[in-house]
C-alpha cells in the first residue's frame, strides 16, 4: 500500500462518519444505475425499484377488488360499453409498444362521476359519469391517454420508491402481511383509488404530454385534446370540480403546454 492511500485510510478511520458517509453515498449512486430506465416519449431518467410483473400482480389485486366492491355497476353492453371498449382498444395497442408485459383491459362503471384511472400493470377503469365530457373519441382517447401514461411511465412504482415503500408493496403482491395497517393505506392511496391526490403535478402533466402524443399515434387528431381539456376547464368553473380534475390537480397554464407540444403530436398523428 502506498503512502497515500495509507493517509486515506487513516483519515477515513479517525473519522467513522466520513466513512459511513462515502459508504452511503457510493450505495445510493449504485442504486441509482441499477433502476435507471427512462420514460416514455419524455425520455425522463427515473428510479422504480418494482418489476413490471410486481406492478402488474398489485393493479391486478387492486382492479379485483374493484370489481368485486363494484359488481353491480359494471356495464356489459350498450353504445357506451362498445364506444370505451373502442376507443380503449387503439390506446392500449399504442402503450403497448412501451409496456409490452402489461396486460391491458377496460371496464365501464355506471357511476355519476367524472373520472377515470388506469392501475399499474394496464387494469383501467372509466365512470360514466366523464362520458358526456369527452363528447366524441377523441376527448375519450385524450382521457384514456393520459390515464394509461400514468402506467406507461410507472408513475405509482416511482412514488412507492420515494416513499420507501418499495419493501412493502412487494409484500402485499407476495401476499404477506408484514406491514402495518398505515403502510397498506399508502399503498392503496398511491394506486390512485383512494380520496388522496395520488400524483405530483409534474407527473400529471407529463402523462399530458405522454398521453397527447399516444391518441396521435391511435390515430386522433390531437388539436381534439386541447377542446376536451378546455371543456373540462369550463365543467369546473362556478360549480365542484369534475372528479377528474381534483384528482388530477390542473393549472391555468395545462393548455398553454398541452399546445406547444402539439408539433410533436401532429408528426406522430401524420405517421
Ligand atoms: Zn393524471
Amino acid at each position: 500500500m502506498n503512502g497515500a492511500m495509507k493517509a486515506i485510510l487513516g483519515v477515513l478511520i479517525a473519522r467513522p462518519l466520513i466513512a459511513i458517509a462515502i459508504a452511503a453515498v457510493v450505495v445510493g449512486v449504485g442504486l441509482l444505475f441499477l433502476h435507471r430506465q427512462k420514460t416514455p416519449v419524455t425520455h425522463r431518467v427515473q428510479h422504480v425499484e418494482l418489476t413490471d410483473r410486481q406492478q402488474m400482480q398489485l393493479g391486478s389485486q387492486e382492479y379485483a377488488k374493484t370489481l368485486r366492491e363494484n359488481r353491480a355497476r359494471i356495464v356489459r353492453s350498450g353504445p357506451e360499453y362498445v364506444r370505451v371498449q373502442r376507443v380503449a382498444k387503439r390506446i392500449e395497442a399504442v402503450a403497448a409498444r412501451d409496456k409490452p408485459a402489461f396486460v391491458w383491459k377496460v371496464t365501464l362503471l355506471r357511476k355519476h362521476v367524472a373520472n377515470a384511472y388506469c392501475l399499474p400493470g394496464g387494469k383501467i377503469v372509466v365512470y360514466s359519469g366523464i362520458l358526456p365530457i369527452t363528447e366524441n373519441d377523441a376527448g375519450l382517447a385524450t382521457v384514456l391517454g393520459h390515464e394509461v401514461a400514468h402506467a406507461t411511465a410507472e408513475h405509482v412504482a416511482e412514488r412507492i420508491a420515494r416513499q420507501d415503500l418499495t419493501h412493502v408493496a412487494a409484500v402485499i403482491v407476495a401476499g404477506g402481511v408484514a406491514f402495518t395497517p398505515a403502510q397498506f393505506v399508502r399503498i392503496e392511496a398511491l394506486l390512485g383509488v383512494g380520496a388522496s391526490l395520488p400524483f405530483s403535478r409534474s407527473q400529471e402533466s407529463e402523462a399530458d404530454h405522454i398521453g397527447l402524443v399516444y391518441m396521435a399515434r391511435a390515430g386522433y387528431d390531437p388539436h381534439q385534446s386541447v377542446a376536451f381539456w378546455k371543456r373540462m376547464q369550463r365543467a369546473s368553473k362556478g360549480q365542484e370540480p369534475p372528479e377528474f380534475l381534483s384528482d388530477h390537480p390542473s393549472d391555468a397554464h395545462r393548455v398553454e403546454r398541452v399546445e406547444s407540444w402539439l408539433p410533436e403530436a401532429e408528426r406522430a398523428y401524420r405517421r
